[in-house]
């Protein structure tokens, strides 16, 4: 079963193998992260067991079975994991897994290994990275076989966690100036992501409800509940229990939206039970990680398409807030959020019920009852004077977002490559890289084409200079950066290991095929060290990496890259334009380590023919075609 509910009776997974061989049949397997556990006197003759990693080993052998054969996949849900762990009822493991955003290639790897939405988008100056999310990561550690080195896996110590503020006295919040009335239904659809508390809201307007001496019916559709998954609450609230037939919202008839994602909220199931003339939205306008990241790790979570979708469902008034920030700042905890934004809805006037049953329903729930009753509060303070939160905030959030690659300027591009491939390499590395972007950057000046095909080329050609190979690996492990990062995320005792599949010593090969990533102590650092010194042998003889196929290839990816550079300037023109930025811009999507890089230069080549087609017979423009 998801999410936690029971089965009813007392079905274990050994006594399922028995029911499937009582039923006849005779290929059976019992999948397991611990198939230790079931040994072979407690499950039905004949059944196998296998770990999860053979998961697609045993469905290749079961798919050759003629007849019916069963797989018992024996597995706690990754959010009923995390509330067991948060009552301590489950052993939480001490170790956790954290990515060097300078090694990662953003290759999306790690994301569809894992299956994950813990495994975030970082935007930084390089680009789209990965991090992990360690509030919601439920530590099954499958993460790690993304096919790169730049996974750490962090042993005892503890997270720092950010300290709640001190809140003084938030004070005596003004009641709303009016409050819906129960004369009809009153129906609240809450929507958010599975595992961050979105049930919670429903079970406390329901209980306040009770409290009150009101009717509620409460339908949760959380679907396969699984973490990250879309889970909506209808909500409905009445006078009297006669008032309300159905569980489920009807078709547009919605008087309230609380959505704590925008991507969740402007699915078609929630968008259906609104009309823009009566439901109003209080919609947290922050940034949470969906499924689509982990098949497209391009994703564009700032897509125009759903604030306009929402826009057009929900009344004009609506609030789209950011209200993570201040959860996090404020209470030192995202998952404060869902509260918060009850706590705005109610004193925008937009719940039936009192102040004094909500909070009295935190209590009943008994879970976190300080921090949830203090998010209750902040929403409404965030409701009443807006103006009060910010200033609460002012000193509190020390963390200084790295500038975003879309962010900056063709010069700070410039120069931040050019310092990082002197860094990289030497001084000489960058006044080649320097010399290429000036020469694009004047024909495009020259040629009145602005700054698209010089950008394109700045971020390119850098990428490409700077391959990743054992050295800078290493390098970006002991530059300092890696080392505050684990500082400042880690306290206490606690022991690093790499997670690495160094070709110079092949350790076999993994589910995939793919060479088997292994633990490497904290031993590796001085190795690291020494290894990052030696980088100025680079392509030199004494380069002990730079013979290898994937060395050889990335050298010929760049002298490839100038080449179509100067080809490029020698047929650029309003025709040719488009193309010669995508074509300069196909190292983009070169990016990982190992097989997941080879494919990927693969693919690029399979574009590349494409464009380069195109470049020699550009395609009439479409203003031309217009006029034909
Ligand atoms: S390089 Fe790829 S596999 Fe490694 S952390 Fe980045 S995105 Fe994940």
């Amino acid at each position: 079963m998801t999410g936690g509910q029971h089965v009813d009776g007392e079905l274990s997974p050994q006594q399922i193998t028995f029911q499937l061989h009582s039923e006849g049949i005779r290929d059976i397997y019992l999948v397991s992260e611990n198939p230790d556990a079931y040994p072979a006197s407690d499950i039905a003759p004949g059944t196998k067991t296998a770990h999860r990693d053979q998961l697609d080993e045993v469905q290749k052998t079961l798919r050759q079975v003629k007849g019916a054969s069963a797989i018992v996949f024996v597995q706690t849900c990754a959010a009923e994991k995390r509330r067991r762990r948060k009552r301590g009822t489950l052993e939480d493991p001490q170790r956790r897994v954290l990515i060097n955003p300078a090694v990662c290639e953003g290759c999306g790897d790690c994301s569809v290994q894992s299956n994950c939405i813990s495994v975030e988008p970082l935007e930084t100056e390089m680009g789209r990275k990965r991090a992990i999310n360690q509030s919601t990561c439920n530590k099954d550690y499958s993460c790690v076989k993304g096919f790169c080195p730049s996974f750490v896996t962090v042993d005892g110590g503890k997270l720092r966690r950010r300290a709640p503020a001190d809140l003084g006295n938030i004070g005596e919040l003004p009641e709303p100036a009016t409050k819906p009335s129960l004369d009809r239904p009153y129906n609240v659809a809450v929507g958010g992501v599975g595992g961050t508390g979105v049930l919670t809201i429903g079970a406390l307007l329901g209980m306040a409800a009770h409290i009150e001496g009101k009717a509620s019916m409460i339908l949760d559709m959380s679907g396969l509940a699984q973490k990250g998954g879309a889970v909506l609450s209808h909500v409905r609230l009445s006078e009297h229990t006669a008032d309300v037939t159905c569980s489920r919202i009807v078709t547009g008839t919605a008087d309230l939206v609380i959505a704590a994602d925008e991507v969740v909220a402007a699915a078609k199931e929630t968008m259906t039970l609104c009309e823009s003339g009566r439901t109003y939205g209080v919609i947290n306008s922050h940034v949470i990680p969906t499924a689509d990241f982990i098949l497209n790790r391009d994703f564009n979570f700032q897509s125009r398409k759903v604030n306009h979708v929402l826009e057009t469902a929900l009344r004009k008034d609506s609030s789209f807030l950011d209200f993570t920030k201040p959860a996090e700042i404020l209470l030192g905890d995202s998952i404060a959020t869902n509260m918060m934004m009850m706590g705005y809805a109610y004193q925008k006037g937009l719940l039936p019920l009192s102040a004094a049953a909500i909070e009295q329903a935190i209590e009943v729930n008994g879970v976190a009852i300080k921090m949830n009753t203090q998010a209750f509060r902040l929403g409404r303070l965030a409701a009443a004077d807006p103006a009060r939160i910010v200033e609460m905030m002012k000193g509190q959030d020390d963390t200084v977002a790295p500038k975003t690659l879309e962010a900056m300027s063709l010069d700070e591009i410039i120069t931040h490559r050019g310092a990082l491939l002197t860094d990289y390499q030497d001084a000489k590395l960058a006044e080649r890289y320097r010399k290429l972007v000036t020469q694009v950057r004047e024909a495009a000046l020259n040629g009145g084409f602005g700054d698209e095909l010089p950008r394109a080329v700045a971020i390119n050609y850098a990428k490409l200079l700077a391959y990743k190979d054992e050295y800078e690996v290493a390098r970006l492990f002991t530059d300092g950066r890696f080392e505050k990062q684990i500082r400042d995320q880690f306290d206490g005792d606690f022991k690093i290991k790499f997670n690495l599949a160094p070709p110079i010593m092949a350790g076999g090969k993994d589910a995939l095929g793919r060479p088997k990533k292994r633990a490497f102590g904290p031993w590796m650092m001085p190795l690291f060290r020494i290894l990052a010194g030696l980088r100025h042998l680079r392509g030199t003889a004494l380069d002990i990496f730079g013979q290898t196929a994937h060395r050889r290839m990335e050298r010929d990816l760049i002298a490839g890259y100038e080449k179509d550079v100067a080809h490029v300037l020698t047929v650029l023109s309003p025709l040719t334009l488009d193309t010669a930025i995508e074509i300069l811009s196909l190292p983009d999507r070169i990016r990982g380590y190992g097989p997941v890089k080879e494919k990927s230069v693969e693919d690029a080549k399979a574009r590349y023919a494409q464009l380069a087609a195109d470049l020699a017979n550009p395609p009439p423009a479409p203003r031309q075609i217009a006029a034909e």
